[in-house]
This record gives C-alpha cells, structure tokens and sequence, in this order.
C-alpha cells in the first residue's frame, strides 16, 4: 500500500536515534528556539543561573561547555562568550561602565580596544585616560573618585612592555576600582591573572584557544559571582552569541593548546635569539629578553612566553628598506592577528600610536607559528639581506 508523502510528518517525525551515543567531542547544537515541558517550565525563571535553556541566545551545551573549560584554564569560575575578542572587551566595559564613569587603560593597549575606549568616550559621556604601561603602583595617582575600571594587558600589544599587574591591582583594590586584565598573550597558560590579582579577566580566542586563524572570538573570565552577574546582566541586554560550529571548533583545539604554546615559546625564543644576534636589529622587544622593558616582571610573574614578539630596527635604516625586508619574506605573510600555525609580520608606525614613544627605528611584530625553525630563520637572513 502507498503512503502519501505528508508534511506534517516530515516536521513531527517520531524518529528518536537511541539513548546512550557516546564520543570525545562535544555535540554541535544549534537553536534559536529552545523547547519547554511545559508552560510551568517556559514561566520558571532557572535559566537565569545557567541550570536551565530558555533561548539558543542564552546559550546551548555546545557553548556552556566551551565556557566551562575556558573558565577553568584561567583558574575561574565563571565565563561568557563574546564573537570576538573585541566583543569581550566591549562586553567588559558595558558592565562595568556607565554615563559618567572614567577608566584607565595602558598606552600599549590593543589598537582596537584604544578605538572602542575613544568611541565611548565621545558618545556614552565616559573619560579614557591613557597610563604609561610601566606605572606599576603609581596608578593610585591617577585614580579619581569616579574611576570604576582600569585596564592592563600582559604584556602590551606590538611594543610588549610588562606590565607589574599586582602592583596595579593592590593600588586600584585599595581604591575599590576593578581591573580587567587582556591575558590574550599568555593564552591563560603562561600567566595566572586571577592569582596576581585580577578581578576579569579578557581572552582573545582568536589566537591560541583556536589556533587555526579562522575564527573568531572572545571570552570574559571571573571568579566573583557578583561580577559574574553584573557580566550576565549586560550580556543578556546587548544581544552577543557565538555560532556552535565556532564553538566547536574552538573545542577540538583546546586540548592541544599547551604543546602548541609551548612549540610557539620555543621556536619564538630561537627566532628571537638569531635576531638578537644581527646587526641591523637593534632591540628584541620579547618579554623573556633582558632589551623588553618589564622583563624582570616577566621573570618574577610569568612561566612561559607566546610566540608573539617585535623588534626594533637599526635606525640607519628608512621605513622604506624595513617594509622592503617584510615584502621579501617567504614564508612569513603579512597580516594581522597571530596564534596560527603560519608566521606573520607585520610592520607597525609604533610613533603615531603611542602618546610618548621614544625609541628610534622601525617596529616589526612577528608572530611564529609552527614551521621549521631553521627554515624561518633562513627566511629573515635572506630578506636581511634585502635591506
Ligand atoms: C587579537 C587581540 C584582541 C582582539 O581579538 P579579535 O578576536 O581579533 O577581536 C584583543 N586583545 C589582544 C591582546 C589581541 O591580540
């Protein structure tokens, strides 16, 4: 006997797979609507603490879990995702922030979290002001009656000077200010913010936690359950989710995170060490050499190094012979963001970013992925040689 085909049944199909799948990776679940018992369980407010689903913004296993593991490299208890590293810094300071407040942040700070800042400060009635990333306990004289936030990154962005972030907590705590530390550059393996002091922590997942250069997202981190629901009150407000094959894919590279780190450490340290070592560099500005200002900090707070690191040109040479030596890279591509398999460089104008930069020379960041060490070393000899 044929049956008709019937829509319906397409839609409420009764084919449920067997109980009891069991795999290592973690299932993709994707929804916008997610399903109640009954109207009992859509009225009950649980979901509010996490224990229950209300809507696929809110969050899904697939991204609850990422969450779980993210907060637990940090050493904290509480995580929200962001789409991209620069969404948990916004995330961050939609938090923390209102009409009114002032907030402090080094003058190193990732060039994109300086354009969020400015652009808040010129349209939401916030003060940025801007501490040389060396202040240390210093800060307590910057900070005002209204300052409710300072940010610190570990280290700073392309210039990489360290920062003492437990001097800079103990001045602000004493101040009742809070500080959210970007620990992109460590991956939350080679400094343990919470432990020096941090009250949020800010992750770029974006560079090591993906590792593949082809996603993007952030994570905000913090062991303080009010802070985690001050977090959870403006993340529910704005509308920021992450997509579950992001997720995902951010999962399967976790486990691999630390070898890949540490390979990063180790081919960035020798890279560095060669550079060292030529005549036309004439800084190494990588935290684990004594020419980066806040090595000593790096020594006395961090276990390891990022694959991450610039250098300084001699100043004999003119912009235009340093962005010939990175035209004449082979192996290393320019562009931005780092954390990836492939290595980049990428020349920075270092003057026109900073309030007070006085060192002479051109900057270029490397970030060192995971190819022979002697086949990059090679390739910056022979386009040295350009120069
Ligand atoms: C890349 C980066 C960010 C921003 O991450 P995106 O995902 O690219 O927005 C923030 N802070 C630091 C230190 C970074 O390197």
């Amino acid at each position: 006997m044929t049956k008709p085909f019937s829509q319906t049944e397409l839609i409420h199909n009764e084919y449920q797979a067997p109980q009891g799948f069991n795999a290592f990776s973690v299932p993709i679940h994707h929804a916008s609507t997610v399903l109640f018992d009954n109207v009992a369980a859509l009225r009950s407010k649980e979901w509010l603490d996490k224990n229950a689903y209300r809507y696929g913004l809110h969050g899904t296993p697939t991204t609850f879990t990422l969450e779980a593991r993210l907060a637990s490299i940090e050493g904290g208890e509480y995580c929200r995702l962001a789409q991209s590293g620069l969404g948990a810094l916004a995330l961050v300071d939609f938090a923390f922030l209102k009409a009114g407040d002032d907030m402090l942040l080094p003058d190193n700070v990732y060039g994109d979290n300086r354009g969020l800042s400015d652009w808040l400060s010129a349209n939401f009635n916030i003060t940025t002001r801007y501490y040389p990333p060396l202040i240390g306990s210093g800060i307590a004289d910057l900070i005002q009656a209204n300052t409710k936030l300072i940010w610190a990154e570990a280290p700073g962005s392309v210039s990489m000077e360290v920062p003492d972030i437990p001097a800079i907590c103990a001045a602000a705590h004493a101040k009742g200010v809070l500080v959210a530390i970007d620990n992109t550059w460590s991956a939350g393996l080679a400094f343990r913010a919470f432990d020096h002091g941090a009250d949020i922590v800010m992750q770029a997942l974006t560079k090591y936690q993906s590792g593949g250069s082809d996603v993007l997202m952030g994570a905000v981190i913090t062991r303080d359950p009010k802070l985690a629901q001050q977090i959870e009150n403006s993340y529910s407000s704005i509308g920021f989710n992450v997509s579950p094959d992001d997720a995902y894919l951010v999962l399967r590279s976790l486990p691999s995170m630390k070898l890949r780190f540490e390979a990063h450490d180790a081919a960035g340290r020798e890279v560095a060490m060669w550079l060292k070592g030529r005549s036309e560099i004439s800084k190494v500005l990588h935290p684990a050499f004594a020419d980066c200002p806040g090595h000593e900090i790096w020594k006395r707070d961090f276990t390891g190094a990022a694959g991450l690191f610039s250098v300084l040109f001699d100043a004999r040479y003119s912009e235009e012979q340093t962005d010939r030596f990175v035209d004449s890279l082979k192996l290393f591509k320019i562009g931005f963001s780092w954390g990836g398999a492939n290595s980049l460089a990428v020349p920075y104008r270092i003057k026109a970013m900073r309030q007070n930069w006085q060192e002479q020379g051109t900057l270029v960041r490397f970030n060192i992925g995971l190819e022979d060490t002697q086949d990059l070393i090679a390739d910056i000899e022979q386009a040295l040689n350009k120069l």
